[in-house]
């Protein structure tokens, strides 16, 4: 069965259906794109046609490109690229003007989209391109173009259309942030044209079709006189608004984003020129982003890759291990968390804390999203009730019979941990999985304290735990592959991302973001501007500097985990000069963002002011500072090459889980896909020369690793030699 069918009615209305057999959401292939063609073509030939509506068999209209499909157009080179983008441009162009005649603009054929649900990239493109879109009144459909999230933008006439339908100023959330709109909010932005009931869809549509005139038919890009609304670049107001968005592009993106660049310049110069040859512009500006080694490496990690995970890439083949009831132990900030993910997500839940008054508070953080939720007309009042009443707030154990999976998350202590998991272990089932949250206390260890130790397991939230999307699971020494499936059910159920590890002190992701941090709070006792060292930073894509994430997560946490960490390694304990300034900043009682002062300065209401002058009296500037490149490498060497080390030492198996949870989990430089990504993009072998020149400067952590070595002498890449293994190339 072709991915697009039609059949014509007895009133010579023909319905064009988009149903891909072998997919739960249509995506859009070239070959699908084709019998697309070949349908309009037969429409508009057929005499006894007089109109069009292109609808789905699904329940949703469309989620886009098949973006395994763009992967695999950039093999063909820039030119193969660009010849396939005007091929697209040119079926879109010819269903909007529908067979017309291009001078009078009469007699053309009405062609409406009828969007069910969900219409996104292409699925929105495709209906911009029809005379009149139509969407069902479905509250959980997302409309809009997010493919600048991955690194591209609109290449199928969605920035040029948008651009001239709404103007450049009213586009840009939705062509620059990728924002995505329910359909009536999408109506108001006039993203699309009209929403009706669900069952009046197809009615609608084409009572539309068979009262459409010649007007009805022509955009206003191609009438006469079309002026861009908000102003062309060198009208005044619409030079305003280009030199805004130019700023304001670059003040997000900092210029690591090729993207979101590109679709400016689309848009300004597409903007100055008739509609056709600013299609051409726009694919050469796509063509161009596409080649960017940046856009390849985000579709890689944050759509291909990040998708075969969630898909259970590396999940033991097990039956399925969802969870049906979860006992979470410890009711504090990353218990409550988690109870409220998984009571969302339809599983019923015991939260347990020592004191009722804390279980209950526990619950209460539930309460307090949801209100918000309902605050923004996202949650209903029965949806609030329904995931209010999965949870049971208690300090009762025996509320865990039952339970197929337990989370535990009390505090930070073995002798505590060890208790609670021998009280777990009374009450539950023998079949019950048992995770601890825990962020640094190997996994091995504390599974000593269970009978089960097959059945014992890490899954290491981030907080917060609602807007983190990264799930770190971790096998200890003797984690069963039920353990690992029941997790990664788990954290499928819960719509997040997994990655699997294995049991080393601080796991992946802390293992590579404490280094990041570090290497900032080293610098600033070396007397390098601290404004420096946290612009750096986002100079390369991190989204917050070192100083400023260290105040987030709280100096005493640092402190803390400076103690344990030193206390466990010994002699080899790395970071003295870490801890001087950590220690110190404690000592003056700035704690962080939450006691209203640390690296920063904040105010009353806790906003941050600047970064905090005392630090100068204490470190004194050198005279001397370095360069920003010097800086930038220092702070991406200290993650990358704890990523290379966490590699090569097998707590990471699979490079994709590598860069995804860098991306997710810590937000390293987006734009590049992630350490391993990077190291690619910029060659093994420039990699350990610049190792070598750190390593003189700053000492031996910035050793090349052996394997990054290797890698350097044959000429390698990661992903082109772990590919074979597990990997996506
Ligand atoms: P928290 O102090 O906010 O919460 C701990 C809760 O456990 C408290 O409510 C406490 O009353 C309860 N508790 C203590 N002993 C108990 C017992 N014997 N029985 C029942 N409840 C008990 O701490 P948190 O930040 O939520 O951290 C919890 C765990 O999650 C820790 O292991 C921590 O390392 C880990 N973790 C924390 C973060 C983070 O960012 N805070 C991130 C990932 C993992």
């Amino acid at each position: 069965m072709t991915d697009f069918t039609m059949t014509t009615d007895a009133e010579g209305v023909a319905t064009i259906t988009w149903d891909v057999a072998s997919k739960s959401m249509n995506v859009m292939s070239t070959e699908a794109f084709m019998t697309l063609s070949g349908l309009i073509d037969q429409a508009l030939a057929d005499g006894a046609v007089k109109g069009v509506i292109i609808t789905s068999g699904k329940k949703d209209f469309a989620g886009g490109m098949d973006l395994n499909v763009i992967a695999r157009m950039r093999a063909g080179g820039a030119g193969a690229i660009f010849d396939g983008v005007m091929q697209m441009h040119q079926v879109l162009r010819k269903i909007e003007r529908a067979g017309m005649d291009p001078k009078t603009l009469k007699g053309g054929k009405p062609i409406v989209a009828a969007l069910p649900g969900t219409a996104l990239g292409i699925g929105l493109e495709l209906p911009l391109a029809c005379h009149r879109i139509i969407a069902a009144d479905n509250p959980k459909a997302r409309i809009g173009l997010p493919e600048i999230m991955v690194g591209i933008f609109p290449g199928a006439g969605g920035t040029t259309r948008l651009a001239r339908k709404l103007g450049a100023m009213m586009a840009a959330p939705f062509l620059l942030e990728g924002k995505l709109s329910d359909p009536k909010a999408a109506k108001a932005a006039g993203l699309i044209d009209e929403v009706v009931a669900p069952e009046d869809l197809l009615k609608r549509a084409k009572e539309w079709v068979l009262s459409a005139t010649d007007v009805d038919l022509v955009k206003p890009w191609d009438a006469k006189g079309y002026k861009m609304p908000g102003g062309a670049p060198y009208h005044p107001a619409g030079f305003m608004t280009f030199v805004g968005a130019s700023a304001m592009v670059h003040g997000k993106t900092m210029g690591v984003y090729p993207a979101a660049k590109a679709l400016l310049a689309a848009v300004y110069e597409g903007a100055l020129v008739p509609f056709d040859i600013a299609l051409k512009i726009e694919a050469r500006h796509f063509t161009s982003v596409l080649m960017n080694p940046s856009s390849a490496a985000m579709i890689r990690s944050l759509f291909i890759n990040k998708e075969a995970l969630e898909k259970g890439a590396n999940r033991p083949k097990v039956e399925d291990m969802a969870v049906r009831k979860l006992g979470v132990i410890g009711a504090g900030m990353m218990g409550a968390g988690i109870a409220y993910v998984a009571a969302n997500a339809g599983i019923d839940v015991v939260l347990i804390d020592a004191a009722q008054e804390a279980a209950d508070r526990g619950k209460a953080h539930s309460e307090a999203i949801l209100d918000k939720g309902m605050k923004r007309g996202k949650v209903t009042a029965e949806k609030k009730a329904e995931v209010l009443g999965r949870i049971t707030a208690t300090t009762g154990y025996a509320a865990l019979a039952g339970a197929d999976l337990i989370v535990e998350a009390v505090f930070e202590d073995p002798k505590i941990k060890a208790e609670v998991t021998a009280k777990v272990e009374a009450v539950v089932g023998e079949g019950c999985i048992y995770a601890t949250n825990t962020s640094t206390l190997p996994i091995t260890g504390l599974a000593a304290a269970s009978k089960r130790p097959e059945q014992f397991i890490g899954i290491h939230f981030f907080s917060p735990v609602d807007k983190m999307m990264l799930v770190e699971i971790i096998r200890g020494g003797k984690t069963g592959d039920a353990a690992v499936a029941k997790a990664l059910d788990f954290v499928r159920q819960i719509r997040k991302t997994p990655i699997v590890v294995n049991d080393a002190r601080f796991f992946y992701a802390n293992r590579c973001i404490i280094p990041y941090i570090n290497e900032g709070i080293r610098m600033v006792a070396e007397g390098v501007e601290p404004a420096l060292v946290e612009n750096a930073a986002k100079l390369v894509g991190m989204p917050l500097g070192p100083l400023q994430l260290v105040d987030e997560t709280s100096i005493d946490l640092g402190v803390k985990i400076a103690k344990a960490t030193k206390a466990a390694m010994g002699k080899d304990y790395p970071d003295e000069a870490v801890d001087h300034v950590l220690f110190w900043m404690a000592d003056q009682g700035r704690l962080g963002k939450k006691s209203g002062a640390g690296f920063y300065a904040y105010s009353d209401k806790g906003e941050r002011l600047g970064l905090w002058d005392g630090l100068g009296h204490k470190y004194p500037l050198d005279k001397m500072q370095p360069s920003l490149s010097d800086v930038q490498h220092r702070l991406l060497f200290a993650q990358v090459l704890e990523a290379v080390r966490a590699l090569e030492e097998g707590v990471l198996t699979d490079i994709r889980e590598g860069d995804v949870g860098a991306i997710l989990g810590w937000g390293f430089a987006p734009w590049s896909g992630g350490p391993f990504s990077w190291l690619d993009m910029i060659g093994a072998a420039r990699a350990v020369e610049i190792c070598r020149g750190l390593t003189a400067q700053f000492g031996p952590r910035f050793h090349a690793p052996a394997l990054l070595r290797e890698m350097a002498e044959t000429g390698q890449t990661f992903y082109g030699r772990f590919a074979g293994e597990k990997a996506a190339a």
